[in-house]
C-alpha cells in the first residue's frame, strides 16, 4: 500500500514547501513540472521557494497529457538527476510528474492548483496514447500540497468536475459490490466505505460548494484526497472507477471534443444510478445545485454519442465487471435509458 507521507491542506500554504522538502529529507536538485497558466499561479513561486530554501530546481512546461509529455519528463530526469519531481497545476501536470518520476523511480509532491479530479492524490495517470484508454499506474505522492485558496480561486468548472469525478464513486463502489457478488472479484469494505463516503460529504456539502465557501472547498479537496487513498488501500482504482467511467472513457473516444472527465463521470453516475436502481434524481440533483452538467447538450455533445458510448462502455475494460453485464446495453436500451434520466431529450 503506497500513501502519501504528508498531507497539508488550507489557505495560502504554499509557503510550507521548502520546509516540507527538507523533512521528507529531499535537499538537492528538483524538476518542477508545470503547465503554462499554472506557472505563474503557482509554478513560479515555488520554483523562488524552493531556491530561498537552498533547494535547486529546473523546470518544465507541459500543454497535454500525452505520453510524448511523460517520455521528455523522462528525459529531463535522466539528463538533469533530480532526487524529486514536483507537480504543479491541474490533473494533467500532476498525471505526467506521477507517471515520470514514477517510471524514473524517484518521488513526487502534489500540489494541485484546481480540484478537477481525483489523480491529485491517487497512484493512477490518465494519459493519451497510451494502449488503452483508461488509467495507467504510476505512483502515490510522498506528499500532498493543497491551497484551498488557489484552488477556490480556479475556474468553477473544474471544481464542479471535480464533485462529478467525487459523485461517481456512488456507482462505482454499488459496481464493486456486483463484481464481488458475481464474480466474487476481492472487495475490500474499508476501500469501498472511504470511497461511499467521499461521495456522500460531497452530496451533503453540495450548496457550501456552490457558494465556494471555505467549508466546501475543503470537504471537495479532502474528498478528492480520500478517494486517492481508497484507490491506494485497493491497490486498483476499483473502489472509485466502474460504469460510470467506462461510459466517460466510452465518450472520449466517439465524440469528437470531450467535455472534462469528472462532467462527463458526473452524468455517467446518473445513468447508472438507474439502472443499479438506487436514487438517480438525487445524483442529479445534488450536480444540478454544484453547477455541474447533467445533460448531453450541458456537456457540448451530441444525444449520438451519449447513445453510443453507453453500448460501446462495456468493451472499453472486459476485466472490470459492471452494471452493464458482460454485452452491454443494445442501442435502443441506451436511448431509453439517457431519455429517461433526462441527460438527452
Ligand atoms: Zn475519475
Amino acid at each position: 500500500m503506497q500513501l502519501p507521507r504528508e498531507v497539508i491542506v488550507g489557505t495560502d500554504i504554499l509557503g510550507r514547501i521548502g520546509e516540507t522538502c527538507r523533512r521528507l529529507g529531499f535537499h538537492e536538485k528538483a524538476l518542477v513540472v508545470t503547465g503554462p497558466n499554472a506557472y505563474n499561479i503557482a509554478g513560479k513561486r515555488v520554483i523562488d521557494l524552493l531556491a530561498a530554501e537552498g533547494i535547486p530546481s529546473d523546470h518544465m512546461i507541459v500543454h497535454q497529457s500525452t505520453m510524448e509529455y511523460v517520455k521528455s519528463a523522462e528525459e529531463r530526469i535522466a539528463e538533469g538527476k533530480p532526487c524529486l519531481v514536483l507537480g504543479v497545476g491541474g490533473g494533467k501536470d500532476i498525471d505526467i510528474a506521477k507517471l515520470s518520476s514514477a517510471n524514473m523511480k524517484i518521488p513526487f509532491i502534489s500540489i494541485p492548483t484546481t480540484a478537477s479530479h481525483d489523480g491529485i492524490s491517487s497512484p493512477y495517470a490518465s494519459i493519451k496514447g497510451l494502449d488503452k484508454p483508461y488509467s495507467e499506474k504510476g505512483q502515490a505522492p510522498i506528499a500532498i500540497l493543497a491551497d484551498a485558496k488557489l484552488i477556490a480561486e480556479s475556474p468553477h468548472r473544474l471544481l464542479a468536475s471535480g464533485c462529478g469525478d467525487i459523485i461517481a464513486k456512488y456507482t462505482a463502489v454499488r459496481d464493486w459490490r456486483l463484481a464481488h457478488k458475481i464474480k466474487n472479484e476481492y472487495y475490500g469494505d474499508y476501500a469501498a466505505d472511504l470511497a461511499l463516503m467521499s461521495a456522500k460529504l460531497v452530496m451533503k456539502n453540495a450548496q457550501a460548494i456552490r457558494n465556494k465557501s471555505q467549508e466546501g472547498i475543503r470537504t471537495v479537496i479532502e474528498a478528492l484526497i480520500s478517494c486517492g487513498v481508497a484507490m491506494s488501500i485497493a491497490g486498483s482504482t476499483r473502489p472509485c472507477s466502474g460504469a460510470e467511467h467506462l461510459f466517460s472513457h466510452a465518450l472520449d473516444a466517439v465524440a469528437p471534443k470531450s467535455a472534462l472527465h469528472g462532467e462527463q463521470c458526473g452524468v455517467g453516475t446518473i445513468m447508472c444510478a438507474y439502472l443499479h436502481g438506487t436514487d438517480w434524481k438525487l445524483v442529479r440533483s445534488v450536480l444540478q445545485k454544484i453547477g455541474a452538467p447533467t445533460t448531453s447538450r450541458e456537456l457540448g455533445l451530441d444525444a449520438s454519442d451519449i447513445v453510443k458510448a453507453l453500448t460501446l462502455a462495456h468493451k472499453i475494460r472486459p476485466d472490470r465487471y459492471t452494471i452493464l453485464g458482460e454485452t452491454g446495453l443494445t442501442g435502443e436500451a441506451a436511448e431509453k435509458l439517457a431519455r429517461a434520466t433526462g441527460v438527452i431529450d
